[in-house]
């Protein structure tokens, strides 16, 4: 009967977060996913406690502990700013990386405690300490750098990738000691396997620069679906195996969507930066070189009212500023006076995969004038203004001018090539990448120094008074 019960639940769960993905893959029907992977989550929980493999005597424990653990998530997601979630992100990451070494040791114990485990069940154990570990140090590693504690720059050491390879092969020999039962001391064997691939979350995250850190954010994603696959394996949890593989497979394509998109090797990112360095010949960075022009909301105004096609460029700056809704009602006076106005998103702008679709579709921005870096970079050889809001790394064009620039190669929005292009940022500082912007310098480029949502109130104000 429990048997029964819990094969219908494994199976309901399932399909509630395959639906919940197929949600999140359209902003219209995104918060319906949400609301399915919640639902999901609430059945696996509870057919887990109701389940067979809980100790009745552990629930004055466990439910008490669960209760605060899902208060504390409240609090938390509820706190958060959308800036900020990329680091959440990481650190919930981190979580599942912790949890599945945890839980990998404890499967193990219990196991040396019970008798003489099978060698499967210690495959499945190294597997998950192994990718667990990887992705918690990684994960922390990449919560420090978001958060700016760490420098954003990619620590390249010397013969780094021999270190990579001579780490990973010495944890798969103590893995497989472990597992074939040689090790003199098994607790020792996984223990510095542990260690071992606890400093290589390390190196791997360290080694990649800032501007490729999304990629990272993504992929380690996908590790720690992976490793509650592995997990799953361990505990003989079908939902476990199949939740991790959604996840793990669904942080893996974003990951080398993200990568055709910034042009990056996933290699590249799988393997610890590598091919970061800029070409030998190449040199250092240039710097730009002309004269930076400030206007003013007056000029701009005039500007915007002479328009009939305008593109919008939002940024990290719109984000942190909350300037969406200033930015949507400027929108609404353009197209009133019959110009278009549309909207240009780079693929990781702002901080997090999406963030200015979010951000837009939260100020009831209509989708249609929301338009992909690819659909949109055509058009602003005809583009009257393009006004760029605290966007600086995304329409650099030293990734297509200068090899050695640390963002060379990635794809830019070409908006240098409008009759005139306003950025409106608070100063001349760059942006996540560190990199200076010829943008700046470019003679068809104004800058607008003001807080961007402030600047975007005076501005509307201006152009419907
Ligand atoms: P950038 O970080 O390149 O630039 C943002 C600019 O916003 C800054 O130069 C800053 O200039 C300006 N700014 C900050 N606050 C304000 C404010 N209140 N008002 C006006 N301007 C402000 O952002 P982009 O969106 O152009 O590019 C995203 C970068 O982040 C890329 O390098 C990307 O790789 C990286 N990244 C992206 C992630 C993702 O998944 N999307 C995740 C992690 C990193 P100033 O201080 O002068 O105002």
């Amino acid at each position: 009967m429990m048997e029964v019960f819990l094969s219908m639940a494994w199976t309901l769960a399932s399909v509630l977060f395959i639906s919940s993905l197929r949600g999140l893959s359209h902003q219209e029907t995104a918060r319906r996913g949400n609301s399915y992977g919640v639902v999901g989550m609430c059945v696996a929980v509870a057919a887990v406690i109701l389940g067979e493999k809980v100790d009745r005597a552990h629930l004055p424990v466990l439910l008490p502990a669960m209760g605060v653990g899902a208060a504390l998530g409240m609090v938390m997601a509820k706190r958060v700013a959308m800036t900020a979630m990329p680091e959440l992100v990481a650190v919930l990451h981190s979580f599942v990386g912790l949890a599945a070494v945890l839980v990998g040791w404890a499967a193990w114990l219990d196991a040396a405690h019970e008798g003489t485990p099978s060698a499967l069940l210690l495959g499945e154990i190294a597997v998950d300490v192994f990718i667990g570990a990887i992705t918690f140090t990684g994960s922390v590693v990449a919560f420090l750098k978001l958060r700016g504690t760490l420098s954003g720059r990619p620590l390249l050491l010397p013969a780094r990738h021999l270190l990579n390879v001579a780490v990973a092969l010495a944890s798969l020999s103590l893995a497989a000691l472990f597992v074939k039962g040689d090790a003199v001391d098994p607790n020792l064997a996984l223990g510095v396997m542990t260690l071992l691939a606890g400093a290589l979350g390390v190196h791997l995250v360290a080694a990649i620069g800032g501007a490729d850190m999304p990629v990272v954010v993504s992929m380690l994603n996908s590790y720690s679906g992976w490793t509650a696959s592995a997990a799953g394996f361990m505990l003989e949890n079908d939902l476990l195996i199949i939740t991790g593989a959604l996840v793990g497979s669904s942080g893996a394509i974003l990951s080398v969507i993200m990568c055709r998109a910034m042009n990056r090797s996933i290699w590249s990112v799988i393997f610890g930066g590598f091919g970061a360095e800029p070409a030998p010949s190449s040199g250092p960075a240039r710097a730009p070189e002309g004269e930076v022009v400030a206007t003013d909301l007056d000029a701009l105004a005039g500007e915007l009212r002479d328009a009939r096609e305008v593109v919008i460029v939002p940024g990290y700056g719109m984000a942190v500023s909350r300037a969406q809704h200033a930015v949507k009602q400027l929108v609404e006076i353009l197209r009133a006076k019959g110009a278009s106005a549309r909207f240009a998103i780079h693929p990781v702008a702002g901080r997090l995969p999406g963030h200015m679709n979010v951000l837009l579709a939260e100020a009831s921005v209509p989708y249609d004038i929301v338009l992909e870096m690819d659909e949109i970079n055509g058009d602003f050889a005809r583009t009257d203004v393009v006004l760029v809001i605290g966007a600086n790394d995304i329409v650099n064009p030293s990734a297509q001018t200068d090899p050695a620039s640390p963002i060379a190669g990635m794809p830019v929005l070409e908006v240098w090539k409008a009759k005139r292009v306003v950025v409106l940022k608070r100063s001349r500082a760059s942006g996540y990448a560190g990199v200076d912007n010829p943008l700046f310098y470019h003679p068809s480029t104004r800058m607008l120094f003001a807080d961007a949502r402030d600047g975007m109130e005076k501005l509307v104000a201006k152009l419907q008074g």
